[in-house]
């Protein structure tokens, strides 16, 4: 099957006389027969159910579909792309570890590694995403244990080069993860080119309603965890009855791992509701992220062209400084513009303000067209030296065009200049 086709088909296929789309398993948990079946599930318990803090059929079925849009493995849902990324982590890293990653990433992001991870006794090493491919070896150490990077930098809109990362990663035995957000699996699937885990955030475009707050990770398959950095992975399991993953599920091991493991420890699930939100997002993703980039590349060129702008960011743009890697990556740009208006911060809270269709608010990759200043918002808690190594201008506004008729956004763009 394409893309479009997964996006409605994968996951769940009903038989005969059941339901055309897949249901709401609203439960928290399942029944046996007998003590024995359920002591049986507790020796395998990948072979049914047993309770939905770590696996419900309607958040299993959105798990297959994604799994297969990207072309892993296998995929575990979490409640936010935060638990993602985190969950994604520390399914191989300990107190102890240590993480190299580009320093153009979501700012949540930043914050956990930074700062919480720390905490805990893992240290994050950031690195230039521009780096060249000696600069970026020099910042493993023994003890690193991941590589980690975004496919298009929320909201610096930078490119990951994801084949040099991917080869950094590599080359110093660990693995590479991705945050394909922005992208989706549908304008890049990182798997192809050499990352061995793939995390979302699903509350942006795979949603794209706005409807729920979620994430995946997404297990490639592919990884070598034999090599000796990762014995959580291949000895014996004592909390889990014994099991040496890589033993019993092979090149499963690291999503069934962060599953019978950490998300039964944590429990940071979706609940089927909110699966079931998502699932909807996904029938359409395709051919949304199609009129996303068609519209967000109208959006830049009148940017680009407008003598109000100072400088305009989507690496769509011929003239942006990330289109090699954009054309090289990318089937399109996906939905997001930056922008830096003259006069600065000012006229941005001016034309913000301005706004009549796009609306204020602390999301992105919405269906409907909204703004955000992320200095003053999502990106508040960073030092001035976090923000420029992010790729943040003070006076940068995240434009995130959305699905409205792209005249009507001319139009409000166009009357919201004129008030600066
Ligand atoms: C929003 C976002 C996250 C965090 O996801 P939540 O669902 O808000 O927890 C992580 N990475 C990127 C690129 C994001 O845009």
């Amino acid at each position: 099957m394409r893309d479009e086709t997964k996006c409605l088909h994968s996951g769940y296929t009903p038989k005969n006389s059941e339901p055309r789309v897949v249901p709401i398993y609203q439960s928290t948990t399942y029944v046996f027969d007998s003590t024995k079946e359920i002591g049986d599930v507790f020796d395998e318990p990948t072979k049914a159910l047993i309770y939905s803090r770590f696996a419900n059929p309607t958040v299993m079925a959105v798990e297959a579909k994604i799994a297969d849009l990207e072309g892993g493995v296998g995929a575990m849902c979490t409640s936010s792309g935060q638990a993602a990324s985190l969950m994604a982590v520390l399914n191989i890293c300990g107190a102890g570890d240590s993480i190299v990653s580009s320093s153009k990433i979501y700012g949540g992001t930043i914050n956990l590694f930074a700062v919480t991870l720390k905490k805990y006794g893992i240290e994050c090493i950031f690195v230039d995403e521009d780096a060249d491919e000696e600069t970026l070896n020099k910042a493993f150490k023994d003890n690193t244990k991941a590589v980690f990077g975004e496919t298009i930098a929320n909201p610096a809109l930078s490119v990951l080069d994801i084949e040099k990362f991917a080869r950094a990663a590599h080359s110093h035995g660990v693995p590479l993860i991705v945050d394909n957000t922005f992208a989706t699996p549908i304008l890049c699937k990182p798997f192809e080119y050499g990352a061995d885990i793939v995390i979302h955030s699903t509350s942006k475009y795979m949603d794209g309603h706005a409807l729920q707050v979620g994430g995946v990770i997404v297990d490639g398959g592919k990884f070598d965890w034999t090599n000796g950095k990762f014995p959580s992975l291949v000895e014996p399991d004592e909390s889990y009855h014994g099991i040496s993953y890589v033993e019993n599920y092979k090149e499963s091991a690291y999503i069934t791992k962060a599953r019978m493991q950490l998300m039964r420890d944590f429990g940071a699930y979706p609940a089927a509701n909110s699966a079931f939100l998502l699932n909807i997002g996904l029938e359409t993703l395709a051919v949304r992220m199609e009129r996303y980039c068609e519209n967000a590349m109208r959006v830049a060129k009148f940017f680009e062209e407008s003598e109000k702008i100072e400088s305009v960011t989507y690496p769509g743009l011929e003239s942006d400084k990330n289109h090699a890697l954009c054309k090289k990556y990318l089937k399109g740009a996906s939905g997001v513009v930056t922008l830096v208006i003259n006069g600065g911060k000012d006229n941005a809270v001016k034309f913000m303000d301005s706004l009549r269709l796009a609306s204020n608010e602390v999301h992105v990759a919405d269906i409907r067209t909204c703004v955000l200043h992320p200095a003053s918002a999502t990106h508040r808690q960073l030092t001035d030296e976090q923000l420029v190594s992010a790729g943040i201008n003070p006076g940068m506004i995240r434009f995130s065009v959305g699905l409205e008729n792209i005249d009507d956004i001319l139009d409000d763009i166009k009357q919201a200049l004129a008030n600066v």
